[in-house]
């Protein structure tokens, strides 16, 4: 393709997207195709000619948005908000415009030059100190896993780089709650601590955190038994019911004895942009490394995660490699950010904050996050005061937890599950609004986490409307 037929072809897309965004209303937002149904729509061979851009444009239209549940729908209450905001958008598309390559500071200087200077600005914008340098990760889970990396090596006084896990005399452990997410486990699986050396730490209480106390107890006994705490993992909004962790109270026990502390703001990086929610992770300045998802809550589309650390030459003395080829002159005096994560090869994430920050501006981000935060508290108030409906935690962000307990499935917990399961499922086909289901205690309960970029009051009115129909009429 020539740069001549790229400009008519890419005004069209950028038209067919335009039309998708401003039509998604209309739509159901969760898909109603089965599974099979997208790859039989396909032919079973490539294709062996080329076809004009408007074929392409009509396969879209024709296989893929059919196969799409719509996370951009202002009916969307699922999993987490997870918005791609158009501005954001024209970011990632000049990112692969450009197609720089990011293996090291000379094959793309401005790609790793703009990249420190974007996470320096978020730094400033969620009120953290400039003790953190950070770098951009595909995901959460990324961050996570290096994060966990870095404490392997502290904790034998970097020796597992070497020798692997077998020259550890004794066992490492890490610590997250009952309500940390699978990104964890996960993590320290790949890091190689292995499965029974992840402790989960129960909560108690409404609030479902992490207590001081018992993570201190947690750690006194593995010390007892001659292992080696490494890590905490603190959650600030943890995943089902946006649980927040003590992180002050957390990482003082975390640090007498001798453990990384890492917090996972995934979820609530976002409504760090706000003054007024930042007593949430009270006491981050303690912490060793912490990641957040500007491609949740605020925005910025798929892959942008934020990874800061306050050490970054015990970062890089774990994950640097020197091959030849990569040697230059300037070493030394640049940021070389493979040497801050797994990737060799990166893409020039920046781009997509870079655009969103400067077409959107902050002031609006912020704003949509207090209308968010405000429909959620208006959500939870709504269900509250419905008989036979109950708020099941606190709402400190924008998820609502909620069950709808019918007098006569009261005393029977398991029949209680079932109905849930069912109501929820038949709100999620009718297609207003999708909404998750998630166990809490070991009973299932649903998840409304507000928060789509299109969502307003009436989207919400419209989406309570549904689920009553369907729960008290299931
Ligand atoms: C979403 C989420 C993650 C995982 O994020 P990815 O970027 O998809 O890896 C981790 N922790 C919490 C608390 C989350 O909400």
């Amino acid at each position: 393709m020539t740069p001549e037929e790229f400009r008519i072809a890419g005004h069209q897309l950028v038209d067919w997207i335009a039309n998708f965004r401003s039509t998604l209303e209309e739509r159901p937002v969760m898909t109603t195709m089965g599974p099979g149904s997208i790859r039989a729509l396909l032919p079973p061979s490539p294709p062996s000619e080329p076809v004009s851009m408007q074929t392409m444009l009509d396969e879209l239209d024709r296989v893929v948005v059919p196969g799409m549940t719509h996370v951009q729908h202002p009916g969307f209450l699922g999993f987490f908000p997870s918005n791609a905001t158009l501005s954001s958008v024209l970011g990632d598309l000049a990112s692969s415009g450009l197609g720089g390559l990011g293996i090291s500071w000379q094959s793309c200087p401005s790609l790793t030059e703009v990249e420190e200077v974007v996470c320096d600005w978020m730094r400033q914008l969620v009120g953290l100190s400039d003790a953190w340098k950070g770098t951009i990760h595909d995901t959460a889970s990324t961050a996570t896993l290096v994060a966990l990396l870095c404490a392997r090596e502290r904790a034998t006084g970097f020796t597992a780089r070497t020798g692997g896990l077998q020259s550890s005399p004794t066992a490492l452990v890490i610590y997250a709650s009952d309500q940390a997410h699978s990104s964890i486990p996960k993590a320290a699986l790949l890091a190689g601590y292995g499965a029974h050396n992840l402790r989960i730490v129960s909560t108690r209480g409404p609030a479902y955190a992490m207590t001081a106390d018992a993570l201190d107890d947690a750690m006194r006994a593995d010390i007892d038994a001659g292992r080696t705490p490494a890590a905490v993992v603190i959650a600030v909004g943890a995943t089902a019911t946006t649980a927040i962790d003590p992180v002050a109270e957390l990482t003082a026990a975390a640090r007498s004895h001798g453990a990384w502390v890492h917090v996972d703001a995934a979820l609530a990086g976002s409504a760090m942009l706000l003054p007024e929610c930042r007593w949430m992770w009270e006491g981050v300045e303690g912490a060793d490394s912490l990641t957040w998802n500007p491609h949740k809550w605020m925005g910025t589309v798929l892959d942008t995660s934020l990874f800061y650390v306050r050490d970054t030459e015990e970062l890089v003395s774990v994950l640097a490699t020197d091959p030849s080829y990569l040697k230059s002159s300037v070493d030394g005096q640049v940021t070389q950010y493979r040497d801050w994560g797994v990737s060799l090869g990166r893409r020039f994430r920046s781009l997509k904050l870079w655009f969103q920050l400067g077409l959107d501006g902050v002031e609006s981000i912020q704003t949509r996050l207090r209308r968010d935060m405000a429909n959620a508290q208006w959500l939870a108030a709504t269900v509250a005061d419905t008989p036979n409906w109950q708020v099941l935690t606190p709402v400190p962000l924008q998820t609502v937890c909620v069950r709808h307990v019918p007098t006569s499935l009261a005393h029977d917990a398991d029949a209680l599950d079932a109905h849930t399961l069912a109501w929820a499922e038949a709100v999620n086909r009718a297609g207003l609004t999708y909404i998750t289901a998630s166990k809490l205690d070991g009973r299932w309960m649903v998840r409304l986490s507000v928060g789509a970029e299109g969502t307003e009051r009436h989207h919400l009115e419209r989406a309570w409307a549904s689920i009553r129909q369907y729960a008290e009429h299931a």
